[in-house]
């Protein structure tokens, strides 16, 4: 599609978006509301922010207050009944996300179960898929992974016995002969890196799209190459889950986690979600760390020793369901569910083309500022985000966007994420943002 830079034609791409409607199933931030400039005479600050922060923290969806208000209710009225006698009785609470997480991810339901926190589920997934020996101990992990990820791994890798410097590898993205270098990995790199590791290599634990560049790697060829080496293959969904389409069964993934409150609109520390390949399902040799949640339900509460897990990955449960967490969920995978993941993702893909545009052309009509995107252009390789670099001043810059009701985020060193979000972004937020750029820019 030829895009226009004017504002009447952001507001006809909004009239032909099939799924404009979402936008009123959520809750937009008012400048007033985030800048607590509570004059509310002042109708600018009534306006709705263009919020570009969804990949940190999604909004929240209308509905959400109602989901934990009927828990509420059942635990008000019933107490412990509730967990039998509840409308959505908690004892088996955590089932009722199974088959949604499970379209998501791409997933058979037997492969997937919501618990816990991510970082949570990172250590005890390393518990059953990093079992080094003193040949095969290494981990190759992107360069620059979020930290939380890095902290796990180097702990996993200690607790083992090794050390990090020799049992993690990190992937850095090429340098050319005068030392510049690329912004993000080339798969074939990354091919090629898995099988010099060979026999040494344990484990390939990537993010699936890369949290400062937004970079969505081949997360098919990367479980290949691994699986050829005799390694296993891990990934940290935590931007792609909600964001980007994912097969993980059809591409072997061995195991996989994500949290919820980003792309997956369900609240601050929300829960999380596994997934744990169907060959593993039986597979009782796998070391694990174990609780009562993930006892075989028939006699969980005949409360015997030895520990019989349940089959596939409800088996790695711990502790019994976080019911309000779990609420909260179920109201953004409903909404999920009525958008249809191939819908978002169209528009997904429509949304940031056209941002793309905008920012090239921004970038052609003024002299004051360059901003470079550092995503890759090629749509497979990306999700909604954009990670830009201004040539000057970014922080500033930054700040300056804020307080004029854009919200987007700075990453130290030197990037501003945005992220158009297809169930709640227009086509007009892009715009918004484009003219804001052109004011600030003097
Ligand atoms: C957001 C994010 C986290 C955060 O971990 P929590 O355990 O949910 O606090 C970890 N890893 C990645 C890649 C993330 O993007």
């Amino acid at each position: 599609m030829n895009f226009e830079t004017t504002k009447n034609f952001a507001s006809q791409l909004d009239n032909n978006d099939s799924l404009a409607h979402f936008r009123d199933k959520f809750w937009i931030p008012t400048l007033n509301s985030i800048s607590k400039n509570t004059n509310s005479s002042n109708e600018k600050g009534k306006e709705k922010v263009v919020y570009f922060c969804g990949n940190s923290l999604g909004l929240q969806p209308k509905t959400t207050k109602a989901y934990i208000e009927q828990e509420l209710e059942d635990w008000k009225n019933l107490g412990v009944e509730g967990h039998f006698h509840g409308k959505n009785p908690w004892l088996s609470y955590h089932k009722l996300l199974t088959n949604q997480t499970a379209k998501i991810v791409g997933a058979k339901p037997i492969e997937v179960v919501v618990m816990n926190n991510l970082t949570v589920n990172l250590h005890l997934l390393m518990v059953s898929f990093y079992r080094p020996n003193q040949k095969r101990f290494k981990i190759l992990m992107e360069g620059g992974a979020f930290p939380s990820d890095q902290y796990a791994i180097e702990s996993q890798v200690k607790f083992h016995g090794f050390s990090p410097d020799d049992a993690i590898v990190e992937m850095m993205p090429r340098k050319n002969e005068n030392s510049e270098g690329e912004e993000t990995l080339r798969t074939e790199d990354i091919l090629k890196k898995i099988e010099e590791l060979g026999d040494e290599l344990a484990l390939v634990m990537f993010g699936g799209v890369n949290y400062y560049t937004g970079q969505f790697f081949d997360l098919e060829k990367i479980t290949q190459a691994a699986h050829k080496v005799g390694a296993t293959a891990g990934f940290d969904l935590a931007h792609a889950a909600g964001n980007v389409p994912l097969k993980l069964h059809d591409w072997k993934v061995d195991f996989a986690t994500w949290c919820s409150y980003k792309y997956l609109n369900s609240g601050a520390g929300g829960t999380s979600g596994v997934f744990i390949n169907e060959k593993y399902a039986d597979d009782d040799s796998l070391p694990r760390f174990a609780g009562w949640w993930g006892h075989d339900e028939k006699d969980r509460f005949k409360m015997k020793k030895g520990f019989i897990p349940m089959r596939g990955a409800e088996g790695w449960q711990l502790s019994n369901a976080q019911i309000l967490p779990m609420a909260v969920h179920k109201a953004s995978l409903d909404i999920f569910e009525e958008a249809g993941f191939e819908n978002l993702r169209q528009k997904s893909e429509q949304l940031t083309v056209y941002m793309e545009f905008l920012i090239e052309n921004f970038n052609k009509e003024q002299s004051k500022i360059k901003i470079k995107i550092i995503t890759p252009k090629n749509k497979l390789e990306r999700g909604c985000q954009l990670s830009l670099v201004f040539d000057k001043e970014g922080k500033k810059y930054h700040e300056t966007l804020t307080k004029r009701g854009v919200i987007s985020d700075w990453r130290e060193p030197n990037v501003i994420r945005i992220a158009p979000i297809p169930l709640y972004n227009s086509f007009m937020d892009c715009y918004r943002f484009y003219e804001i750029l052109k004011e600030i820019a003097v």
